[in-house]
């Protein structure tokens, strides 16, 4: 796997018409970059349009989520085995909407990092403090309750196969993104976190940073030490501006 990933969440965004743009922009201009992967993750739905129109171009595409569960009687779900019939790379899973809109807990998130990798598929496991959380001096320890649900369920050799990305809640859709500096020091800990259950396995785990990457700050974020690329919400839906942000 790529260490270096730049994902574009689409959310709950776009139609035929306004994809039909947006990808092949992306698939025209991009001509990738050695290590680096680039992916974006439209509505499930739109899946196969992006496979359609980014099949032989340098840009890959993931769900914004995944069932737990392979197949059967779970209305409205999508599961990995279908990501990855729509050829998907990577699936978002624990994004803090679907954590706090749709309850999903930490051993949900778990499930279904596990699931998307028994799929063929790399799980990019959001994990996140409130502002609340922060403010109260917990930040560090919901992180680590949300990395060591994974790491109850993925094995250790199976990590080099899962990304993670910081998204503090407070950054994500708000434009106050976090500064980097301090950005770098959770991904530290994340990654120690990591190592304790395999150092070698650790040091090839993609952690991103996502919450207001825009082209403007996005350098900031790939100069620091073990920021290995961005989420990106708002501005994956601009080509020049998600390209931008791929390029620094
Ligand atoms: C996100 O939703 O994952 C995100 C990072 O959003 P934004 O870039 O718009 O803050």
């Amino acid at each position: 796997m790529a260490r270096k990933l730049v994902i574009g969440n689409w959310k709950l965004n776009g139609s035929s018409a306004a994809n039909a743009v947006l990808l092949t922009e992306l698939a025209a201009e991009w001509r990738g970059a050695p290590g680096m992967q680039l992916v974006v993750c439209p509505p499930a739905p739109y899946l196969a349009q992006a496979c359609d129109v980014l099949s032989g171009s340098a840009v890959t595409w993931g769900g914004q989520d995944v069932s737990d569960r392979p197949a059967g009687a779970f209305t409205g779900e999508v599961s990995a085995a279908m990501l990855k019939d729509l050829g998907c790379s990577h699936a978002i899973v624990g994004h803090s909407e679907r954590r706090l809109r749709f309850g999903e807990s930490n051993a949900l998130v778990a499930a279904k990092a596990a699931a998307a990798l028994d799929g063929g598929l790399v799980p990019v496991v959001c994990i996140g403090e409130s502002a609340a959380e922060r403010n109260e001096g917990r930040a560090l320890a919901v992180l680590q309750a949300q990395v060591e649900a994974v790491l109850a369920v993925v094995a250790a050799p199976r990590l080099p196969g899962v990304a993670f990305a910081y998204e503090p809640l407070w950054a994500i859709g708000t434009g106050q993104n976090a500064d980097p500096q301090i950005a770098a020091t959770v991904h530290a800990f994340v990654r120690g976190l990591l190592a304790r259950a395999d150092l070698a396995a650790a040091a090839e785990v993609p952690i991103l940073y996502g919450g207001s990457v825009k082209a403007a700050n996005a350098a900031e974020y790939a100069a620091q030490r073990d920021i290995d690329g961005v989420l990106v919400g708002g501005a994956s839906l601009i080509a020049p501006d998600f390209l931008a942000i791929a390029a620094a």
